[in-house]
């Protein structure tokens, strides 16, 4: 087993355990009508479980104000995703984080917690490490050399503010602490509020912080986890889905396309909704102008991924293929000369040649073509909206995030605190709340960690 951190290095509850721990308590089981003692290997004041950005985060918050804390990792490292995250150069914030930049059922959760912990505070962090950045484009900030850094220099900060860390860690369950209402436990009661079940033995702990994350990327270690918890604590959960995702062409969209693989181009896209109430959805859902990549199985690229948040299946999306550009104005302003030829040699002034050329080839194929004013208007019409209905995403397995998760609604937008239960926390992506792509996610992970890691 790997250890992070410089506090406890032993196996819990031996003989290394650090005088700063309550080791081997005794506590009761919380079963209403028998009393059933259970021996605790180790006692925190604040567990967390799954050291991703939220985790590392929180810990490394909460021990800075003299907490006891425990943060569990069941895969073999840290911060896993970081290391993946932004081509290898994590895009590890947005310096125009705002809380419409976010997906969630309650769109005003996360304004609190953002407002509280910027994208300054984390700059702050990364400049005290010394770690060269730049700004790619729309505020996206990059290390300029690799992910490995944001990941030693949370793990660094973790172990100056003495969190302990143990990877490869199997969390089997949580339940509360003896039969006693939890909200009656002073918080620095000796109490435990909580019992861990783990490979390493029964843990209590005082606060427990959830950091779990969402589905996406099971091979780096992903799991239902998170929701289960919640689940069984009472917390509902908005159903999870892939986003940021590739889309998958439909049968008949992959014999159009397929063979058109790598070739990319800027597009304005959005959500392309049919029916009353999905017409006032897409009024609200936002557009994005950004690269779209055709692929062998579908579309992706900046543009698709972030509409890919916003689709559902069974609807449309449709990219504006040459925004704020009317390219068949040169066969307007002529009467004569206007036919195909003329209509491809416009396109591909502003569009990739065999984008241009397929897109007339289909086009000529339907239709010997309409050169008056309205035909042409038409064929413009339909270059500003490629409209897709695609047969699904690529899933879990590539999507970058989940979006949905543990219901805001019943958390404290201040600390991430359960309203059901007292000392349990939600933070990062297993919350229902979603960030574009451009580090925004990131942000929601570092600021939802801060605002637990303030009072837990
Ligand atoms: C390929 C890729 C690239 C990305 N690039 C960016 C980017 O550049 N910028 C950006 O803002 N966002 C990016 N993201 C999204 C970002 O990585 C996540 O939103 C962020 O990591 C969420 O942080 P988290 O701590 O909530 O969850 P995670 O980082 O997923 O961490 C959760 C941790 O919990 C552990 N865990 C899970 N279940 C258990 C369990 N039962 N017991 C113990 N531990 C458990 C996991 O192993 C993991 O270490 C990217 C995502 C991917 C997949």
């Amino acid at each position: 087993m790997r250890t992070y951190g410089s506090r406890c290095t032993g196996p819990i509850g031996g003989a290394n355990g650090c005088a700063a721990t309550q080791c081997r308590t005794t506590v009761a089981k919380a079963a209403p009508n028998k009393i059933e003692a259970v021996t605790l290997e180790k006692q925190v004041d604040v567990a967390v479980l799954g050291a991703g950005a939220a985790g590392m985060m929180c810990a490394l918050e909460a021990a800075k104000r003299g907490r006891r804390v425990l943060l569990l990792e069941h895969g073999e490292r840290v911060g896993r995703k970081i290391l993946i995250s932004g081509g290898g150069r994590c895009n590890f914030t947005n310096v125009r984080t705002r809380a419409e930049n976010f997906l969630s059922e309650n769109p005003h959760f996360a304004k609190s917690a953002l407002a509280r912990f910027t994208s300054r505070d984390f700059v702050a962090l990364v400049e005290k490490h010394g770690i060269k950045y730049h700004e790619k484009t729309l505020g996206q900030l990059f290390c300029d050399d690799s992910a490995r850094q944001i990941v030693a220099m949370l793990e660094r900060e973790c172990a100056e503010a003495g969190v302990e860390t143990r990877c490869g860690v199997t969390v089997g369950g949580v339940r509360p602490a003896p039969a006693t209402d939890a909200r009656s436990i002073a918080p620095d009661s000796l109490q435990p509020r909580f019992v861990v079940e783990t490979s390493l033995g029964s843990i209590g702990c005082m606060s427990l912080v959830v950091a779990t994350g969402g589905l996406s990327i099971p091979a780096l270690g992903a799991t239902a986890f998170g929701y289960e918890l919640a689940r069984r604590f009472g917390h509902a959960i908005v159903e999870p889905r892939p986003g940021l995702v590739p889309l998958v062409f439909s049968v008949a969209d992959r014999e159009r396309w397929r063979d058109l693989a790598g070739v990319a181009f800027e597009v304005v896209a959005r959500v392309d909704a049919t029916g009353e109430a999905a017409a006032k959805k897409r009024a609200k859902a936002p557009v994005f102008r950004e690269a779209l990549l055709v692929t062998h199985r579908g579309v992706s690229g900046p543009a698709v991924l972030q509409v890919s948040s916003y689709w559902r299946p069974g609807g449309e999306v449709s990219f504006d293929m040459v925004p704020g550009v009317e390219v068949f104005q040169p066969l307007l302003a002529r009467a004569s000369g206007r036919d195909w030829n003329s209509a491809f040699a416009a396109m591909r002034t502003v569009l990739p040649t065999r984008m241009a050329e397929r897109w007339v080839r289909l086009r000529a194929n339907q239709s010997s073509g309409d050169w008056t004013n309205a035909g042409i208007a038409r064929l413009e019409s339909e270059l500003h909206a490629w409209t897709l209905r695609p047969d699904g995403s690529e899933g879990f397995a590539k999507a970058e995030v989940t979006v949905g998760g543990v219901d805001t609604r019943e958390l404290d937008a201040r600390t991430m605190e359960s309203q059901r239960v007292a000392g349990l926390y939600f933070i990062g992506e297993v919350v229902d709340v979603t960030g574009w792509l451009g580090g925004y996610n990131f942000q929601w992970a570092w600021a939802s960690a801060a605002a637990a890691g303030a009072v837990a």
